[in-house]
């Protein structure tokens, strides 16, 4: 195999493909199936809400990367914030009492935009590290303040907080679980607020309160005494895009305060402007304690995750005079914040929250509905920029094909050929297109999961 050659377009994509085999461990991946196919699908460049694959097709991406760069591809204001903070200031840590100006700046910026309480930043370079700052910041806040029995954690079954051991043992993957013994102990999973998987048909007021009381019957069986956080995804990304129904949220808070339980919002999917509004937990009116953010901070151009710290919490470190041992080479790494910081300001100008709220949030809704009678189609949902189709067998029904889980595959291959990348979850398929998308692109990324769904009748009913 001659040497790939650099310059966009002009790889040798089959050598490249071959050496991915041959070296190559791609994340969240069955390495035999990227041995039978050859080596993956390989990405070479992107612009706006188009990626393009070393073959030469453009794929509209409707996944925005990995839910991930909502101001779109091909930023050039990104790429020179980062070369100029290179020069001036490619690294230095902030462990000890020490800082660079970009974090201290992020900081400040984000406060301003959690707003209330939440007036205080840690940095991490991922959703997942941010995570384990949460799982240890809790509990060490906890044995501060004087209630060291306060160590276990509630979450949901079929949330998404991350791979490292703490943030996939938070969540609640079982097939995550399966590989490495997790989860660790002191996390306990709840019911999660599925309505079409696990409340189908019945009244969403009545599911809202049966989903919330698994978690207050849940702190009961442990004892108040113990339970130190709940953790929650506004909408659950990963788990398939689940949106909650109406009131889960406020009966949730409400429980959190009667136990005197501290609740973390994931917005690592949710945030900036994904849901219409900067955050998740303001779209639901709630207020956390902690927050998880990551992805849209930078919009994916850096590595960089933030985890914002209400000032109670920081009150009783600061009382303690402990230190907080905890802490990452790269965090608030100077090169990550400024490219995040010219990202918000990108978001801000271009008010990017609000064209998702009034404009194409509302857009992708309506078009999405042009698919709910399709015979496949068991429901249609949206919230913001976030969406799922379900896939039934029997129309009118939650019912799947086979013994499920193997319908959304072929869909979502079928879109990938039509050009249009979007993730199968299960059954679903789901989308998290860029904020910059436009309705061209939305009615386009409709069309064709239409025509996919179409396509794919033969072949899901023979399973
Ligand atoms: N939390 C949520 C809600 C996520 O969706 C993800 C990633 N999909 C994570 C945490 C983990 O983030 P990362 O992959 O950056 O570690």
């Amino acid at each position: 195999a001659t040497p790939p050659t650099i310059g966009v377009r002009n790889y040798d994509i089959p050598a490249l493909r071959e050496l991915d085999v041959a070296h190559h461990l791609p994340a969240q991946s069955s390495y035999k199936l990227q041995q039978d196919l050859g080596g993956s699908r390989i990405i070479t460049h992107a612009q706006g809400s188009t990626i393009y694959d070393g073959e030469g097709h453009a794929i509209l991406d409707g996944m925005a990367g990995l839910w991930c760069v909502n101001v779109g591809y091909g930023r050039p204001e990104l790429a020179e914030v980062a070369a100029r903070q290179m020069e001036e200031l490619p690294f230095y840590n902030t462990f000890f009492r020490t800082a660079t100006v970009p974090p201290i700046e992020l900081a400040t910026k984000l406060a301003g935009l959690l707003g209330g309480k939440l007036q205080h930043v840690f940095f991490n370079n991922s959703g997942s590290e941010s995570n384990d700052t949460v799982f240890r910041l809790v509990r060490t806040y906890w044995g501060l303040k004087g209630e060291p029995n306060r160590t276990v954690f509630i979450s949901r079954h079929n949330a998404y907080h991350g791979s490292t051991v703490a943030s996939a043992s938070l969540g609640g993957m079982t097939f995550m679980h399966a590989q490495g013994g997790l989860p660790i102990p002191g996390i306990e999973h709840v019911m999660q607020p599925y309505p079409f998987g696990e409340g189908f048909g019945e009244d969403p007021e009545a599911f809202a309160t049966r989903a919330a009381q698994a978690i207050e019957d849940r702190i009961l069986a442990v004892g108040p005494e113990n339970v130190a956080a709940f953790i929650g995804e506004p909408v659950q990304g990963a788990g398939g895009v689940i949106i909650p129904p109406p009131g889960y949220w406020q009966k949730v808070e409400a429980i959190c305060r009667k136990y005197g339980i501290l609740l973390v919002s994931d917005e690592v999917i949710c945030g900036f402007g994904r849901l219409g509004e900067w955050f998740g937990f303001q779209h639901y009116g709630i207020s956390p304690d902690i927050v998880s953010m990551a992805k849209g901070l930078s919009s994916g151009y850096l590595p960089i995750s933030a985890t914002g710290v209400s000032s109670e919490i920081v009150e009783v470190l600061r009382a303690s005079g402990e230190e907080f041992v905890h802490g990452y080479t790269y965090s608030g790494h100077p090169v990550s914040a400024a490219v995040a910081l010219r990202n918000l300001q990108i978001i801000e100008d271009e008010h990017l929250v609000d064209r998702v709220r009034e404009d194409v949030g509302p857009y992708l809704n309506a078009a999405l509905q042009r698919l709910a009678d399709q015979p496949l189609v068991g429901e249609v949902r949206s919230i913001g920029l976030l969406g799922a189709v379900e896939i039934v067998a029997e129309k009118g029904t939650n019912k799947r094909h086979g013994t499920g889980g193997q319908a959304g595959p072929i869909v979502r291959d079928h879109c990938i050929a039509g050009g249009l990348m979007v993730r199968a979850i299960r059954d679903s398929i789901v989308m998290s297109p860029p904020l910059v998308i436009t309705h061209e692109e939305i009615d386009r990324l409709v069309g064709i999961i239409g025509a996919a769904l179409d396509a794919s009748m033969e072949q899901l009913a023979a399973l």
